[in-house]
């Protein structure tokens, strides 16, 4: 008879199956600016039109000063970190049910790629980087689902798209009116 190491085998399993768990179960997210409220964006602000290139905004502005602190609104796993020409500089996380969360116009970003966030964990500072520029300073905060919901779509401009957007906002709190 062989001795196995079966004993670390099993802490493996467990611990593979605890961090599933913590990353599948539903949980509030935090408002990913340090000190911000619901008073800090508009709340008609998600999938409003006409918004500049993007047709729709499929995202809040949240409005701080700038430089306070942005914060990962779940945890997650860094998937890009970089400069964009609409977004400047900005941060996506994989969090839990498979959602990318967007942070863009940062001034500064403090995470790199394939790190690890926790949630509330602060990743950059709000800026007013790419375009942004010149207008005060904000967090534009996108949830992508790469699940897509069907059942989201809607007959307005881009409707469609809708399935693969969840408005910011649920992320935070269960009601948005
Ligand atoms: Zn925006």
């Amino acid at each position: 008879m062989k001795n196995k190491p079966f004993k670390i085998n099993h802490l493996l399993i467990l611990l593979i199956i605890l961090l599933g768990l913590g990353f599948t179960v539903p949980q509030h997210g935090v408002i990913p600016v340090a000190n911000a409220t619901s008073k800090d964006w508009h709340k008609h602000s998600y999938w409003h039109y006409p918004w500049g290139a993007s047709g729709v905004h499929k995202g809040i502005d949240i409005f701080s000063r700038q430089g306070a602190p942005v914060l990962s609104s779940t945890q997650g796993l860094v998937i890009f970190k970089g400069y964009l020409s609409r977004g400047g500089n900005v941060i996506a996380v994989l969090g839990p049910k498979w959602r990318i969360h967007y942070y863009a116009h940062l001034s500064q970003t403090n995470a790199s790629w394939f790190d690890w966030c926790s949630k509330g964990e602060k990743i950059g500072e709000v800026g007013t980087t790419g375009n942004a520029r010149g207008k005060p300073a904000h967090l534009h905060y996108s949830v992508i689902t790469l699940i897509p919901n069907v059942g989201n779509v809607t007959t307005e401009k881009q409707g469609w798209k809708r399935m693969f957007y969840i408005n910011p906002a649920t992320v935070f709190i269960d009601r948005v009116n």
